[in-house]
């Protein structure tokens, strides 16, 4: 991280300040990991709160202070007010306004310093300072840099807590090619902080809804390959959620299934959404398949070299269809 940065937010961070947290919309356990890693750092010193643009998935009501999450969506009024007042607003696990949804409208908005710390690539200028690294595993990883240069003393278990659940989310407990010798490291100083490791697990991987498990059959079920390439794809229809009363956050983790067959490179996930009158699209992929470009590309979206996603405002069938000759076409283009 630079020192020269660092430095300057140390000095800003000194007095007393209203800061506001936000994490990207729909968090998963590294943006809401981030944000409530830091609210615990701040809450003795400033006026601190995190405000997410929508709900996020209840297997993260386990994080410490989680209930003290304010939700854009139904609470509007309040979140206004602590945006109209706040001197410093931190950004936590995205890249760029438009993943702050509903949000990004008071972030450009507002006066106040605004701090970015971020693990994708590719970032937009719009921070104040941007503390941006895409080699590193996980924005949690980075805070706890971050809060080791500020006062590593301060490191409580519940601080511990949100930052080890948001390394081992992103990194797929430790498996993943962003896992370095130094994640492992923060890891284990995370455990000493009194981490448990089991409780975690448990909450994150073991505490789901049997509905949920036939979910995860159906879409292990739907799986198509694409030819004779090396990608594997599969949808879950509005029908296929409700029928398993589908909750935010069930389909995580599904799409990497398809890679867990030998010789498959890229797995896809489409989701109806028929409400928003889109489908959202989750990419994985191994070995030299870089499906950000692809999903910056074709499919309005972005994300990491081997974990992406992006959107398609057209049908089901559609979009199927559409898939099928842009991955065909963007082979051909870069891998033939
Ligand atoms: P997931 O498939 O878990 O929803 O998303 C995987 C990764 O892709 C996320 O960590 C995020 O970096 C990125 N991502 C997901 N959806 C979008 C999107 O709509 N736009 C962009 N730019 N990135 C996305
Ligand atoms: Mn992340």
């Amino acid at each position: 991280m630079d020192k020269k940065i660092l430095e300057s937010i140390k000095s800003i961070l000194s007095s007393k300040k209203k800061i506001i947290l936000i994490p990207h919309s729909s968090p998963d356990a590294d943006a809401l990991g981030s944000c409530l890693a830091l609210f615990h750092f701040f809450k003795d010193k400033h006026e601190v709160n995190v405000i997410s643009p929508n709900e996020f998935t209840q297997i993260l009501n386990f994080l410490p202070s989680s209930d003290k999450v304010l939700v854009y969506e139904s609470n509007r009024e309040e979140s206004d007010v602590l945006f109209q007042e706040a001197e410093i607003i931190f950004t936590l696990d995205f890249n760029s306004l438009g993943r702050a949804k509903n949000v990004s409208y008071k972030i450009s908005k507002s006066t106040a310093t605004i701090i970015m710390i971020d693990h994708h690539e590719n970032p937009s200028d719009f921070a104040t300072y941007m503390i941006s690294n895409s080699e590193m595993s996980s924005t949690s990883e980075m805070i706890y840099d971050f809060i080791t240069f500020l006062n590593p003393d301060k490191i409580d278990n519940d601080i511990a807590t949100c930052l080890y659940t948001g390394i081992v989310a992103d990194t797929g407990s430790f498996r993943f090619p962003s896992t370095t010798s130094k994640t492992l490291l923060v890891g284990s100083k995370l455990i000493d902080y009194g981490v448990d490791v089991t409780y975690i697990f448990e909450n994150l991987h073991n505490n789901f809804q049997f509905d949920r498990l036939k979910l995860l059959g159906t879409t292990i079920n739907n799986f198509k390959k694409v030819g004779d390439l090396p990608i594997l794809y599969t949808m879950l229809t509005d029908e296929d959620q409700k029928s398993s009363n589908f909750k935010k956050g069930d389909s995580e983790g599904f799409v990497n299934f398809g890679l867990s067959v030998e010789g498959i490179l890229c797995s896809v996930l489409f989701i109806e959404k028929k409400e928003e009158e889109l489908i959202k699209i989750s990419f994985r992929s191994k070995g030299d398949f870089k499906v950000n470009i692809f999903a910056s590309k074709y499919f309005n979206g972005g994300g990491h070299i081997y974990a992406a996603g992006g959107i398609s405002k057209l049908s089901l069938k559609e979009t199927e269809e559409k898939f099928i000759k842009d991955i065909r076409q963007y082979l051909k283009e870069n891998y033939d």
